[in-house]
């Protein structure tokens, strides 16, 4: 049994429906359900005795305390979050409560439980942190990627949170022995993203004849990796990372947001012709950057690549067919969680409607 947290959410979705597709080991998915939570995207997996849902907050110490004792997992794997940039900025408050406040009880109650254990169970048992490679900050044009070796140094109050708890992990490590891993991967892409996010939030806004708002002058640099990638990657890490280090996990694809959108553009052109005969790339509008908005991000993976054998498996221009497909292809997904609260935030976020 692994206890997956946040697994309502983008990444923990994909993760679910991947490790189940294979494996007979069965999830407990511990998530309080925020607005980035969907219970819609593991629907399929209603009544397969290999999935379990709890509702509930990684920051209630009582009911994590008690689903680890009654499932006794052999592995807790914390993607739960708040992981969106933007509402760090308007407010952070949240994102200290879950991604501070709430790792530290997570691993604080883990540590109860791994104390417990006996001898071959707790040799062997795992927690694996997911993080991000903002908590490095931002690159100039000319610098090297970053390695594990790069010195924290975030800049929003969500990159500043995730890097807090990456160090409460390093330190449950080094304080109390116990077995965790890290895991700092670039941005994702895929199905199940919630259209707040950059690829969702422009093809949603491409088809519903809404404005496609790009931060400042477009240049700001991503690496961007798809996610089934960064889920066949964590079982990696999981299965053979050595405890207490970090791997950095990326795709190798540098695109300037500009340069994202064009390429979604182009493919909506050819897939889902505009009905005034236009090309989608007329939609677009720069609108005021973002406050401190970091440059660039680039990863180098070569760790979990010569030490684990992991290498992503999609390139981008197959991954963001897939997912622009995929998109076009669940609009009833789409409309079921642009929601009135989801269109007035993008109001107030870019200004456009
Ligand atoms: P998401 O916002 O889509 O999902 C987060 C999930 O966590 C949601 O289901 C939400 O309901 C749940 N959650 C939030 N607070 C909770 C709490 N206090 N208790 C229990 N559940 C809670 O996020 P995502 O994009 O899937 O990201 C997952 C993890 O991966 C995060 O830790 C994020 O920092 C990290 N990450 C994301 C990216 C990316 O590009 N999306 C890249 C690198 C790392």
């Amino acid at each position: 049994m692994l206890l997956v947290t946040g697994g309502a959410g983008f990444i923990g979705t994909n993760f679910i429906h991947s490790w189940l597709r294979t494996r007979d080991e069965p999830i407990l998915n511990l998530d309080s359900l925020t607005y980035a939570g969907n219970l819609e995207n593991l629907a399929a997996l209603s009544g397969d005795r290999r999935y379990i849902f709890a509702h509930g907050d990684i920051g209630d110490a009582n009911l994590v305390g008690e689903l680890l004792q009654s499932y006794k997992p052999r592995a807790v794997l914390n993607f739960a979050a708040e992981s969106h940039v933007d509402r760090s900025i308007a407010g952070p408050e949240s994102f200290i409560q879950t991604n501070v406040v709430g790792t530290f009880r997570l691993l604080d109650c883990v540590r109860a439980y791994w104390g417990g254990m006996d001898g071959g169970r707790r040799e062997s048992f795992r927690f694996l942190h997911v993080s991000t490679d903002e908590v490095y900050g931002s690159l100039g044009s000319d610098d090297p990627a970053f390695t594990e070796a790069n010195a924290y140094c975030p800049n929003s109050p969500y990159a500043a949170s995730k890097a807090s708890s990456d160090h409460l992990v390093r330190a449950y490590r080094h304080t109390y022995g116990l077995p965790v891993v890290t895991t700092n991967c670039s941005n994702n892409y895929g199905p199940y993203q919630f259209p707040e996010k950059l690829i969702p939030l422009l093809v949603h806004n491409a088809l519903t004849g809404k404005a496609l708002p790009i931060y400042g002058d477009g240049q700001n640099v991503r690496d961007w990796l798809y996610v089934e990638d960064h889920c066949t990657a964590i079982q990696r890490v999981l299965e053979e990372g050595t405890i207490g280090d970090t791997y950095n996990i990326g795709g190798g694809n540098e695109k300037t947001n500009l340069e994202v959108a064009q390429t979604l553009c182009a493919i909506l052109d050819e897939i889902r012709p505009h009905a005034q005969g236009k090309s989608y790339r007329e939609q677009i509008v720069f609108v005021a950057d973002r406050p401190g908005h970091d440059r660039r991000y680039a990863i180098d993976a070569s760790k979990i690549a010569a030490e684990l054998g992991w290498r992503p498996a999609e390139s981008f221009e197959s991954g963001i067919r897939k997912t622009v497909l995929w998109y076009v292809e669940n609009s009833a997904w789409v409309s079921g969680v642009t929601s009135g609260a989801y269109r007035q935030w993008i109001r107030q976020q870019y200004g456009v409607a």
